[in-house]
């Protein structure tokens, strides 16, 4: 029964005078008019995201029996064609687009712009093939548009399975799957497969356990050693984070720090490892026992953190920690990011007495004119710079790296040192200092300090 059939059971319930009915009505109908409108692109008039979710969400449900896939569509170089062809060639551009899509597709599918350059399908499907096949389709007809720019259109594609059948979820894969082509221009489309999945199901973990994970003390000091290439002997350690988690064992580093860095909380899990490394330090001094620097490593995102300085000062002040004792790593990327703050603090905490260290050097772009002025004392150079140290090239650009440092009064640490040709090298170019798999692997705090009292 629709709304005029009901007249009087409306006019008795809301106690209305035919003419407020009349005008009741009337904006109810506005209303969903309006709600139809703004359900479409207005340039394209496809189904915007939250009217394709809601479509495509019902054929879903309706067709349960069937496999569908959802297409996620993105230009790499839409701002490039917007710029030289002005508003109207990207918009002519899109508008080609929908009319392909359209074309192209099924009756079944359901057609999206969600917004600006990216667009999407769910389609029904029998075996992968047809997607890739559909995918060079929409290639074919869309470089068929007449601009004087070639424009490189990128796919991303989930499929339902099993537990994947929400279009939401199968929408946000699909645009991770196009995500990991970004900027590739020989690949042109990707799916989302198991290894991104997984990688999708870490980070959840990774957001949802961390905070938790900080205050159960999950989160454990490692220390590897650093020693003479020379004698063999211990000549400090670099403190690298672990953690423990209760179900998955020890979780790397390099999968939990970025997902910290993105919101920030690496800063408190830095402090943490600080304050136990300090801790460490001063109960060996307190107890007379072999002391050796420790490095720690410096997140950039301190840098922008106006406690960072001082933090490390009263730490020092705290534990009675001579700082001699604490080397500062931050990456040569870092360096380069943000130069005025990183040379204004490093230079204020080398006034303090901590010695800093250019971390991971040769994977940034500093020129050895720039690494002159900088307040370093100490480079760490990349384990990239050894892999192929077979190779003479290699060795030629080692031989010079190194002469070209020690001039301008560095001290030289290689990182990820394993095998003994590499060893040979590095002691024949005068490098004596490393960190690495052939001498050790970053240990338990407890364990590194029965080595050093060895
Ligand atoms: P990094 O600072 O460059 O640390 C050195 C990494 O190289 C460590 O990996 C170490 O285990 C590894 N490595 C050392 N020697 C060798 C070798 O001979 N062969 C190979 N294949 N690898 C070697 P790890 O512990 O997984 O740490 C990865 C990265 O995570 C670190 O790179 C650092 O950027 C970051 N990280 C670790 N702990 C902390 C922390 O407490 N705070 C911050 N901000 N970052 C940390
Ligand atoms: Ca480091
Ligand atoms: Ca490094």
């Amino acid at each position: 029964m629709g709304l005029n059939d009901n007249r009087n059971i409306v006019k008795a319930i809301r106690n209305m005078s035919d003419n407020e009915l009349e005008l009741y009505i009337y904006s109810l109908k506005k209303m969903a008019e309006v709600n139809v409108e703004s359900n479409k692109m207005f340039l394209t008039g496809l189904n915007n995201l939250k009217s394709f979710f809601y479509k495509a969400a019902e054929v879903l449900m309706a067709n349960l029996d069937k496999k569908y896939a959802v297409i996620v569509m993105d230009y790499a170089n839409f701002k490039v064609v917007n710029e030289f062809c002005g508003r109207d060639g990207g918009d002519g551009l899109l508008l080609h687009t929908a009319k392909v899509l359209e074309e192209e597709s099924s009756e079944e599918s359901v057609l999206c712009h969600a917004r600006a350059d990216i667009f999407a399908v769910m389609m029904p499907y029998e075996n992968q093939s047809e997607l890739v096949d559909f995918i060079r389709r929409l290639d074919i007809r869309i470089s068929e548009y007449k601009i004087y720019y070639k424009v490189l259109p990128a796919f991303g594609i989930c499929l339902s399975d099993g537990d994947t059948r929400s279009v939401n979820n199968m929408y946000d894969y699909a645009r991770m799957a196009l995500a990991t082509i970004k900027g590739k221009f020989y690949a042109r489309y990707a799916f989302f497969d198991a290894d991104m999945k997984e990688k999708l199901l870490l980070n959840k973990m990774i957001e949802s356990d961390i905070v938790s994970a900080l205050e159960k003390r999950e989160i454990e000091l490692f220390i590897q050693p650093k020693v003479s290439m020379l004698s063999g002997e211990i000549i400090g350690g670099e403190a690298l984070v672990r953690w423990n988690h209760p179900e998955k064992g020890y979780v790397s580093p390099g999968s939990f720090i970025p997902v910290l860095e993105k919101d920030g909380l690496i800063i408190e899990m830095d402090m943490y490892i600080w304050e136990e490394v300090f801790k460490l330090i001063g109960e060996r001094i307190k107890q007379g026992k072999k002391v050796v620097p420790i490095s720690i490593n410096i997140s950039r995102l301190h840098i922008f953190d106006k406690r960072f300085k001082e933090s490390l000062v009263s730490l020092s002040e705290k534990y009675n920690v001579p700082s001699e004792y604490v080397v500062l790593e931050l990456t040569e990327s870092g360096f380069l990011e943000d130069s005025t703050n990183i040379y204004e603090d490093m230079s204020y905490l080398r006034s303090k007495g901590f010695k800093v260290s250019m971390d991971d050097f040769g994977t940034g772009y500093s020129s050895m004119t720039m690494l002159k002025n900088q307040p370093v004392d100490e480079i760490k150079i990349d384990r990239g710079f050894i892999i192929d140290i077979e190779d003479t090239r290699s060795q030629s650009i080692i031989k010079h790296t190194v002469e070209m440092l020690k001039e301008l009064g560095k001290s030289i640490i290689v990182e990820g040192v394993e095998n003994e040709t590499q060893r040979d090298f590095l002691v024949e170019c005068g490098c004596v200092a490393t960190q690495g798999f052939m001498y050790y692997k970053p240990m338990k705090a407890e364990l590194y300090e029965e080595l050093l009292d060895k």
